[in-house]
């Protein structure tokens, strides 16, 4: 893996792909500001070697150009946040580009406008592709967020480097946190997963139970398994069209010597509110007219034995409806252990989905070793794939 520290950046123009695809609110407002944050290092590193950057990345899904997804609209707020005025140019490919670009000098940052103004970004377009590297001498790929797309800023354009190619810091960051799951871990070794539906994450699973010791289901998928183990569900979510998939893995795990865990008992509610009227059940007997969309008490005593005795953790996915305060018991009471497993020495990564957003909501970013930026680039790692923007990297 080449990294900024195998790249002489003296008197270079870096190419760096950023993801500063931040959420806007209507007054065009970003209101979070991680992702900029998070590509800060990168860009520091850069110019403290004496090189200058040219930033590139995606604002939004927009069809052509519109302007309330031009990155002018906060261009003074990135300026802000990487605490260096940030240049702008208001197009991201041809002459002009070209000749801002070139003009840069040393210690200059310049961020050139949406690349999906151009629907030949997204198509991966080769010339596209060459026009952007022309940009600059070197290219620095720091956009983990985009990395599993096939795009021509994210993929492409690093055919046109050969050795003046490497990862970012943040990239680099997001791979190690990945190898020391999947490659590297430290046994006893624990996935979690929990969200909604079993369907949605059957590669995963099957990738994560090669590499596991223990697997924690939780959330809604758990009553898939209810179901095909011959338990009650009430009107708790359910895929009855995979349960022969649910006692397959059963079975897999099983063999493969993985410890499954689920829950003992449940929280459900009369009505898929907040509000509802709550009662607890055994996983097995949930009755008609409750939906479980909570871990329980017993479960989450079960779950913390779990949790504390092992040496590296990945948690994808919440173990309830944790949008409502009053079913979010079983996914923070998991943070909570997760973080002592961490403050005792595991390592413990958050990725892919909504765990980020409840660890984030619980406050509890700052307890776990590491939080992923990238949610369908860090789910497609976890299931094992290659994503091509870091096989491009390392050709
Ligand atoms: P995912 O994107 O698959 O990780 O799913 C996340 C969503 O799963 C969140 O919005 C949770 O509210 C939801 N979820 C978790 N547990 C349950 C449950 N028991 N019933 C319904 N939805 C759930």
């Amino acid at each position: 893996m080449r990294t900024l520290k195998d790249i002489n950046f003296k008197n270079q123009r870096a190419i760096v792909r950023v993801d500063f695809n931040v959420p806007l609110n209507e007054d065009l407002q970003v209101t979070d500001t991680t992702r900029v944050k998070a590509a800060k290092p990168t860009i520091d590193y850069i110019l403290s070697k004496g090189g200058s950057c040219v930033l590139l990345s995606h604002l939004g899904r927009p069809n052509g150009f519109e302007q309330s997804l031009s990155f002018q609209n906060i261009i003074d707020k990135i300026s802000e946040i990487l605490e260096h005025k940030v240049l702008f140019c208001k197009t991201c490919i041809g002459p002009e580009a070209e000749s801002k670009a070139a003009s840069l000098l040393s210690g200059q940052v310049l961020l050139m406008e949406n690349l999906r103004f151009n629907q030949e970004e997204t198509k991966g377009d080769l010339l596209f592709s060459k026009g952007l590297s022309k940009l600059g001498t070197i290219f620095v790929n720091d956009a983990f967020g985009t990395a599993h797309r096939a795009h021509a800023s994210t993929t492409i354009i690093a055919n046109f480097f050969q050795n003046n190619k490497c990862f970012g810091s943040l990239l680099e960051k997001e791979v190690m946190a990945i190898e020391k799951v999947m490659n590297d871990g430290i046994s006893p070794i624990l996935a979690i997963l929990g969200g909604a539906k079993v369907s949605t994450k059957i590669t995963i699973i099957e990738s994560l139970i090669e590499k596991v010791n223990h697997l924690i289901i939780g959330g809604g998928m758990v009553y898939t398994f209810t179901k095909a183990l011959g338990g009650k569900v009430g009107n708790s979510i359910c895929e009855p069209d995979y349960c022969n998939y649910a006692l397959d893995l059963i079975d897999k795990a099983k063999k493969k010597n993985v410890s499954l865990h689920f829950p003992v008992d449940v929280v459900a509610g009369n009505t898929f509110s907040n509000n509802a009227k709550q009662k607890i059940f055994d996983v097995m007997e949930i009755e008609n007219g409750w939906e479980a969309m909570d871990a329980g008490p017993e479960s989450i005593k079960k779950f913390h034995e779990v949790i504390i005795k092992c040496k590296t953790i990945l948690w994808n996915g919440p173990l309830g409806v944790f949008e409502f305060p009053n079913f979010s018991a079983g996914t923070i009471a998991a943070g909570k252990s997760i973080a002592e497993a961490t403050i005792n020495g595991s390592f413990s990564l958050v990725g892919g989905g909504d765990s980020v957003a409840a660890v984030k909501k619980f406050k509890m970013d700052n307890d776990m070793s590491y939080i992923s930026t990238g949610g369908g680039a860090m789910l497609e790692s976890l299931e094992g794939k290659i994503l091509p923007g870091i096989a491009s990297l390392n050709k």
